[in-house]
């Protein structure tokens, strides 16, 4: 019988004041445009992830939810969140595997970041699913879709089964969504899965117009399975249901419930079909594409014609945060030799500290760093924390340097340069905003530099342990 699976990726960037003190990491106060609602994070979770955690929506799906989304959603929309939880744990019960997929830790398009700040990354989100969902991830969702070879290499090697992709991004005879075995360069092989793009395209953007979901199953799912191999896969962003498209959580329900079975489908997810149905074909990937840019990873690299304007903004301030990020971590490391530890190790590992398994000093003192060393490294490995959050995708994904998204990624940045001032006495400002002066929004005028200055400070800025309370 021919099986059918719909992937949903649930995701909000991260906005909590990197200033604040320690109850405020994920406190995003008020923000215009999602009103009745306090902010879209509350507008999105009323509107998507609670509707759909209540039909069970979550059980039958495959799904993945941002490590930052989650760790504001256990705090503000905990009902929801213990919801979503369980459907991992009721569907490993039900059939032998969970549905949740694991993310990067801060959403950042992996294939244009160095090979440690993807390990980082990589390490860190499987760590947080493990806290969250109580078992290790066997699969990772790709932020963006963006993929390398290097990054799957890194992925396989930490213990990562499978991905998915979507068809534009292969190479190889397809039958349907597989999976397939992509080689990796050092001779192992990751299991892929490939979406159907266009039944996704259709599903993501004109699911109002199909005229619900039984005629969904009967004129489109079940003619593309004459020619579409065992597996179909849908894969979309999962506020399509409920937020993008008000109402359409019932789409996905009796999609997932009923209508996919009427017309001959098992409804199935990733994890268990991946054990019972192992790849047999080979594949190719192209390397640094994406789902929502085609013209490689230009949108959120140098800028491409994905959003309207100039974006030569974006090159200019990835390279701020490039320089930034390096000089922070200069800093970081010239500590770490101090105190005889692995820097990239320690780093890694921080993640138990910033998920609360222990205090940053208690977790400094098991990794053997002796006690003069930790108030600089406490800041230290806050700054490299805060330097991750830059370069989530969100602050590259959009048409102008003076949005949100940006000025946010510069807040971090400022904070962790601010870090590594208090730590070690270094001024990285200066260099930032020489940098950030080469970053010119076309709309406003503005530069980054100007953007930098106008952060307000708060005197003192909260304590640096706060981190390790409101962290991944
Ligand atoms: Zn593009």
């Amino acid at each position: 019988m021919p099986a059918f699976c719909l992937h949903g990726h649930f995701y909000q960037p991260p906005r909590g004041n990197p200033f604040a003190d320690r109850l405020g990491a994920d406190e995003i106060g008020r923000e215009p445009g999602a009103e009745p609602y306090e902010n879209w994070n509350e507008k999105v979770a009323a509107e998507c992830y609670l509707p759909n955690a209540e039909l069970g929506n979550f059980e039958l799906m495959s799904f993945d939810v941002g490590a930052t989304l989650l760790r504001w959603m256990e705090v503000h929309a905990p009902r929801t969140y213990g919801l979503i939880v369980e459907a991992d744990r009721k569907h490993a019960a039900a059939h032998g595997a969970g549905n949740a997929m694991a993310t990067p830790a801060h959403h950042t398009i992996l294939p244009l970041a160095r090979k440690r700040d993807k390990v980082a990354q990589i390490k860190w989100g499987m760590a947080a699913f493990a806290h969250r969902y109580g078992r290790r991830p066997a699969g990772m969702w790709l932020p963006e879709m963006a993929v390398d070879l290097e990054t799957l290499q890194i992925m396989h090697d930490l213990g990562i089964q499978f991905t998915m992709l979507g068809e534009s991004q292969v190479e190889g005879e397809l039958q349907g969504a597989g999976p397939y075995w992509v080689a990796l360069p050092g001779g192992d092989r990751l299991a892929v899965y490939v979406r159907d793009d266009a039944l996704s395209l259709q599903i993501a953007f004109n699911i109002q117009t199909l005229g619900g979901a039984g005629r969904w199953a009967r004129n489109t799912l079940a003619v593309r399975r004459k020619n579409g191999g065992r597996l179909t896969l849908v894969a979309v962003e999962g506020e399509t249901f409920g937020h993008h498209h008000p109402g359409e959580e019932h789409f996905l329900h009796w999609l997932l419930s009923y209508e996919a079975n009427a017309v001959g489908h098992t409804v199935t997810t990733l994890e268990s079909d991946l054990r019972e149905n192992p790849p047999t074909a080979n594949i190719k990937i192209k390397e640094f594409t994406s789902w929502s840019c085609p013209h490689g990873l230009g949108r959120f690299a140098a800028g491409c014609d994905c959003t309207a304007g100039a974006s030569n903004w974006k090159g200019a301030l990835r390279r701020a945060f490039d320089n930034l990020a390096n000089n922070v971590d200069d800093q970081y490391v010239t500590e770490t030799e101090e105190a005889h530890a692995d820097p990239w190790q320690l780093r890694n590992d921080y993640v138990s500290a910033t998920l609360g398994h222990a205090t940053v000093e208690q977790f400094l003192a098991d990794q053997g760093v002796a006690p003069a060393h930790h108030p600089r490294l406490i800041a230290l490995l806050a700054a490299g924390y805060f330097r991750q959050r830059m370069y989530t995708s969100a602050t590259f994904k959009y048409e102008d340097l003076s949005r949100p998204e940006p000025r946010y990624a510069i807040a971090n940045g400022l904070r962790a340069a601010l870090l590594v001032q208090e730590a070690t006495g270094a001024d990285l400002l200066p260099a930032f905003r020489r940098d950030l002066a080469q970053a010119v929004s076309a709309r406003t005028g503005q530069t980054g530099a100007q953007l930098l200055d106008a952060i307000p400070v708060p005197e003192p800025a909260g304590p640096v342990d706060a981190v390790a309370r409101n962290g991944s």
